[in-house]
């Protein structure tokens, strides 16, 4: 195994990382101040073909394996987390409808996907089944050619921003994860509207919204797959959705690394620069070495992913030393600025509150950790272990 890049990943990593310097970073910490979603930068994402890195070309897109959507991801999260975050949860879901769509339902939604017409959202959390999801209550009953939908959703990620939004609903009652189905939702469809945009501790600039759906009528052709195979379309996303998160993730770490190095070289106490006392420098090269750890997982997991080998419980642990690994990282530059890391006159602080929710989000690092004991002690009963988001 071995992670030279190619020369498409090296020209593919360069243009992101311009492109990150250029629109994003300059602009990040006015976006976290006013929760502003910019919508208009996604646009240009599409216009570089960052939004169909999971769509076929024959689709639109233009697609990346794993490890170059890492490096993407990468890239991007040293800019904003929360950019970051929305594309992954976009590509998530025009990945999923290109895989699992009829061909009327790819050709309809997944080429203006690709081209960044159309944002997308995945809805699968409820208020009372976050890791536990698979016993989520929203109703899909279906009354002859179309279902009628009734029920709440929580934390959406691109929620009231998105015009489409990939729904898991309970099509049987009391069948736990398999009376679970999958559908496309339209944003102007009557019977669904937008409850509370979460106050978030950060990732402001990534809408985090309620879909609250009142006797709301989709289609039978609006249906991804047949009746009951919802969570299984669900899941199938989170491997490569959890390698991406440990790269945001690594990319946020090395962001807050930056700083904190050079902040350390040039702030001076004592009439030296505190980056010439040995506890800063340990604090910086302990940073360094778990970024190091973290990153190279992340890369092994999507090389995994790319060789279609099991990779479930390394994308587990990419995601979870990675972000274990950023909370650690972000929290010691905040420290090594002192004073200066608590305020928004430097980025440090918004590193920490953004990076957090990597803990807790596409799985909470406990579900992780179930997810890689279970494939560690695959040989005891299976209900030893916790099931649910895992
Ligand atoms: C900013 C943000 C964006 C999100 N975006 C989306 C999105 O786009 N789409 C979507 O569907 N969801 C989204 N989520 C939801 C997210 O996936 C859930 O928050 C997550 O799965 C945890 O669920 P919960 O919050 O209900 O916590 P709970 O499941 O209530 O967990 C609470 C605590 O209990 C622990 N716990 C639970 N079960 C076990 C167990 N068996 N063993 C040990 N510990 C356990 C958890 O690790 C956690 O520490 C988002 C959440 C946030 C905060």
């Amino acid at each position: 195994m071995q992670f030279d890049l190619n020369e498409e990943q090296t020209a593919i990593r360069d243009m992101v990382r311009q492109f990150t310097a250029r629109e994003v970073a300059p602009n990040a910490s006015d976006w976290d101040e006013h929760d502003y979603f910019p919508r208009e930068t996604y646009k240009k994402m599409a216009a570089l073909g960052l939004m169909g890195m999971t769509t076929p070309e024959e689709l639109g897109g233009t697609p990346l394996n794993r490890l170059t959507g890492a490096i993407v991801y990468e890239e991007l999260a040293k800019g904003e987390m929360a950019i970051a975050v929305g594309l992954s949860v976009h590509n998530m879901v025009t990945g999923s409808l290109a895989r699992f769509g009829s061909a009327e339902q790819r050709s309809r939604w997944v080429p203006r996907l690709a081209e960044g017409a159309l944002l997308g959202a995945f809805s699968l959390s409820e208020a009372d089944a976050g890791s536990d999801a698979a016993s989520l209550t929203c109703r899909a009953e279906r009354m002859g050619d179309h279902y009628l939908v009734t029920g709440s959703k929580m934390w959406v990620t691109n929620g009231g921003e998105a015009d489409l939004y990939l729904l898991m609903a309970r099509t049987r009652p009391g069948k736990g994860a398999s009376g679970i189905s999958c559908f496309v939702v339209e944003k102007q469809t009557a019977g669904l509207t937008f409850g509370k945009t979460e106050r978030k501790m950060g990732l402001h600039s990534s809408p985090t919204r309620e879909l609250i759906f009142e006797q709301c009528v989709i289609p039978v052709i609006q249906r991804i797959g047949e009746e009951g195979q919802g969570f299984k379309i669900a899941l199938s996303s989170l491997d490569g959705g959890r390698v991406n998160i440990g790269a945001i993730a690594s990319g946020v770490a090395q962001a807050a690394f930056t700083s904190a190095r050079d902040y350390a070289r040039t702030r001076k106490q004592f009439g030296a620069a505190i980056a010439s006392f040995q506890g800063i420098q340990f604090l910086l090269a302990d940073m360094a070495m778990k970024i190091e750890a973290a990153r190279l997982l992340v890369y092994e997991a999507a090389y995994k992913l790319d060789r279609g080998q099991q990779a479930s419980m390394y994308a587990s642990m990419a995601k979870c030393l990675a972000s274990d690994t950023a909370m650690e990282v972000t929290t010691n530059a905040v420290q090594i600025l002192g004073g200066a890391g608590y305020v928004r006159d430097y980025p440090v602080e918004r590193y920490m509150r953004d990076v957090k929710v990597a803990q807790i989000f596409e799985g909470t690092n406990q579900i992780q950790r179930i997810v890689i004991a279970r494939a560690l002690l695959a040989d005891l009963h299976e209900h030893t272990f916790a099931r649910g988001q895992v």
